[in-house]
């Protein structure tokens, strides 16, 4: 449990997920092949395999994230999930970061905002909802809306939309500053595979709960979503916070990606395990008198 091989990423994988799916200046949402599967050589039952053996490796590090939370590292990662309906964004949830252990897992989930919320600055909502010292933060929709939703359907005035990409900017590289070490994933789904997955929520009843009649509407605009996240893309990936586009009509792909996604992340805060802060010897004296 303590030693941390320097590199252990499974060989069916030929390139570094955190390399292939960092998005690049001229990358293009349009190029982007939502069934491809970058980097991972396996199938769908090679993914379970690897899944199962690469959460535990996340969970035993996530724990060690919250156990230096505890001791009084400041640190923490929070994982911003952004995609259209259907994308997967709850699975992500579920399956990855489900694998760890939930005293340490903050989520918070941004619908439209509440009467409140809209008297606030945009980011009023965002910074509440921050992880503390050793926690993941999971955002399923974040202030990204605000530059989506709120583009394609014209919400706030021109000028004002505009500045909220340098103001996010801004933002996440105080995060970063402050010692939150924020990945974004960009999920993509194809439009056919999104007609597929909603009408799976109109046929079993264990779905109804997920589908929501307006989801049809927003599907009408995809090429404006398509546009607005090419804008995010373009104007919000940054040194301090990439964005990394996760193809994911394979869904068995994107969970295992973004598994790596955030192992990377916790494993370039170079964690290990707290030491005592007592006499080890001392105490386990005491207690075979106890
Ligand atoms: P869901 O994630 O399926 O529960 O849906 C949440 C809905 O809230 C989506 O349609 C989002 O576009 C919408 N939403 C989230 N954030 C905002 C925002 N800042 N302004 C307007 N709508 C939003
Ligand atoms: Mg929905």
């Amino acid at each position: 449990m303590t030693d941390l091989p320097a590199t252990d990423l499974p060989s069916l994988w030929t390139h570094e997920p955190h390399r292939i799916l960092r998005f690049r200046a001229g990358d293009t949402v349009a190029a982007i092949d939502a069934d491809s599967s970058p980097g991972f050589t396996g199938n769908k039952n090679d993914a379970a395999a690897v899944l199962a053996e690469r959460s535990r490796r996340f969970a035993e590090l996530q724990e060690m994230l919250y156990a230096n939370g505890r001791e009084g590292d400041h640190r923490s990662v929070l994982l911003v999930l952004q995609g259209m309906d259907t994308a997967g964004k709850g699975g992500i949830v579920t399956h990855v970061v489900g694998a760890g252990n939930p005293m340490g897992i903050k989520y918070t989930s941004f619908g439209k905002p509440t009467a409140e919320e809209r008297s606030h600055h945009f980011l009023w909502r965002i910074n509440k909802a921050l992880p503390a010292a050793g926690q993941i933060g999971v955002f399923d929709r974040s202030h990204y809306e605000d530059v989506l939703v709120v583009r394609v359907h014209a919400l706030v005035p021109p000028d004002e939309l505009e500045g909220r990409y340098a103001e996010i900017n801004t933002f996440e590289s105080e995060l970063a500053e402050s010692g939150v070490t924020v990945v974004k994933v960009a999920m993509f789904v194809s439009l056919d595979e999104q007609k597929r997955r909603l009408a799976e929520r109109l046929e079993r009843p264990d779905k109804f709960w997920k589908y929501n009649p307006g989801d049809l509407e927003e599907r009408k605009l995809w090429p404006a979503y398509q546009e607005a996240y090419q804008l995010v893309l373009d104007r919000t990936s940054t040194d301090h916070a990439p964005w990394y586009v996760v193809p994911c009509n394979k869904k068995w792909y994107s969970r295992l990606a973004v598994t790596e996604l955030l192992i990377e992340a916790l494993k370039s805060m170079e964690l290990s395990w707290p030491p005592p802060d007592f006499d080890v010897e001392a105490e386990k004296r005491k207690l075979a008198d106890a």
